[in-house]
């Protein structure tokens, strides 16, 4: 992996909070150290005497962040609650509101505390693809070792949040050296740290290619890709994939928005020998979890996916959990099909396709290094709850979030598609007109040029817009051809609405 640090741009970067977001855009930029939302960074600065750390917000992503999503946090008050031996989560909540300097800022992220206790000025913390795929395996520990030597230390999991921390400061109070330049987390990802910006910044990336070049050195690194990509789909298919987001849909008591990915690497992984043992072991690190569901579905039985998933709620879920998920796949692996994704927008599913490709390469090479280890189910579970939640507030914020609208002469019908859009579904644009293709260029919009009188060009197209969203609920068109064609689909939705 190769160091992004430039100095002509960071000299734009005036001051160290600027250059904290310098340096964190780049390390969010760079999808295989960490994804939406993952990951966090720190600087600790000094402001009116006082020694302030500031750490990024909670569920902010490192690829946009901005000043405004660090919190500033007084440093003695987070390095004293290194002395307790527990904290609630609601306890410690309370005292990073008590630390702020500004009540208006983002809430802290729930590693602040380990940020407090390294003794550097700047910190960073990834998930970064390498790392784990080195880290889950049967015997991670040694294989870590092997890669990094001394420049770090080895930190046995722990659910994030305070036992992580305590975990990390005992390991750093006991073996930390002069060599030490970061920190293993097993199952979880890796921290960084120096004295400069680029220093903190570059000996992450450096720790990432150690790792790399561990699995390039045991040819390991390249992942046989073997199959041919996908046929063309057929009729039949596209009634398979509605029906499969009417059975996921209903699992989860919401809509869902559902997405084919018939590229060579999900057809590859979807088709290994070993697949029913390596998919079923578990996320390379908890927050992939949180788009992903523990598991993927394999093959096309919800019912059973649905029955295995609330034994696992029932054998893992603490008895103090409030809001537990619902029992519905978010990734499916189909040896025909590759990959489908769920979420609960196109956003979402595009998030948890992404999340599980970088999945299956880490399993795929940690496989090939030794065997594929990850977490036990309740830690992983933890996690789900702790984290999960967005859906919930998608669903109260946008009242069609989930559903799939087709609207015909969309360019003609624009004020109807922005509304669409502006309530949270998944709009398909059909039009003679080419420009119809360009009208929105975010995930929830699938334009389409199509002749109306042309059948052929008009099956394509819903082809198209079930392997892209799963199916349609609601259609707008006054062209009856089209509603015709439409009709199969509908039927296989249970919110369908024609206008
Ligand atoms: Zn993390």
């Amino acid at each position: 992996m190769k160091s992004l640090w430039n100095d002509g741009e960071a000299a734009g970067f005036k001051n160290d909070l600027a250059l904290r977001t310098y340096t964190s855009r780049l390390l969010g930029g760079e999808k295989a150290l960490v994804m939406y939302g993952g990951g966090n960074t720190s600087v600790k600065l000094q402001e009116n005497g006082e020694d302030i750390l500031y750490v990024k917000g909670s569920g902010a992503d490192l690829a946009h962040v901005t000043e405004k999503d660090f919190a500033p946090l007084r440093l003695a008050a987070l390095r004293s609650l290194i002395e307790r031996d527990t904290i609630s989560n609601a306890e410690m909540g309370a005292q990073f509101r008590a630390a702020l300097t500004d009540p208006q800022a983002p809430r802290p992220s729930i590693e602040s505390i380990l940020h407090a206790i390294l003794p550097f000025k700047w910190v960073e913390h990834t998930h970064a693809d390498a790392v784990l795929a080195v880290a889950n395996t049967d015997h991670g520990e040694r294989h870590i070792q092997d890669a990094f030597g001394d420049s770090v230390m080895i930190v046995p999991y722990r659910h994030s949040g305070f036992e992580l921390a305590k975990a990390c400061h005992d390991v750093f109070s006991r073996e930390a050296t002069a060599k030490t330049i970061g920190m293993v987390l097993m199952h979880h990802g890796i921290f960084a740290f120096g004295a400069s910006a680029r220093e903190s910044y570059e000996r992450m990336i450096a720790l990432v290619t150690r790792a790399e070049d561990y699995l390039k050195s045991r040819n390991i690194w390249d992942i046989p890709l073997r199959f041919p990509p996908a046929q063309a789909s057929s009729d039949q298919e596209m009634l398979a994939l509605s029906a499969l987001r009417r059975d996921i849909s209903h699992a989860a008591g919401f809509p869902l928005v559902m997405t084919l990915s018939s590229d060579l690497m999900s057809l590859a992984y979807a088709r290994r020998p070993d697949l029913e043992s390596l998919s079923q072991r578990g996320p390379a690190t908890p927050q992939h979890a949180v788009f992903t569901k523990r598991v993927p579905m394999l093959g096309r039985d919800v019912a059973a996916f649905t029955a295995a998933y609330r034994r696992y709620l029932a054998e893992n879920a603490s008895e103090q959990a409030e809001r537990l998920p619902d029992p519905a796949p978010r990734i499916v692996l189909d040896p025909e099909w590759g990959m489908v994704s769920v979420g609960i927008t196109a956003f979402y599913a595009d998030a948890a396709a992404e999340i599980y490709r970088h999945s299956m390469k880490i399993q795929s090479r940690a496989e090939a290094l030794e065997a594929y280890a990850s977490l036990p189910p309740r830690e992983v579970l933890a996690a789900e709850i702790e984290y999960g939640g967005f859906e919930q507030t998608m669903r109260n914020q946008y009242e069609l979030a989930g559903q799939v609208a087709l609207v015909d002469w969309a360019l003609s019908n624009q004020t109807r598609v922005e509304e669409l859009l502006a309530k949270g579904a998944a709009v398909i644009g059909l039009d003679h007109d080419p420009a119809v293709k360009s009208l929105h260029t975010k995930p929830e919009y699938l334009g389409l040029c199509c002749d109306p009188d042309n059948p052929a060009q008009m099956e394509a197209a819903l082809a198209q817009s079930v392997r892209r969203y799963g199916g349609i609920d609601l259609l707008i068109t006054d062209n009856p051809t089209l509603a015709a064609a439409c009709e199969p689909l509908l039927e296989l939705s249970s919110l369908r609405k024609t206008a």
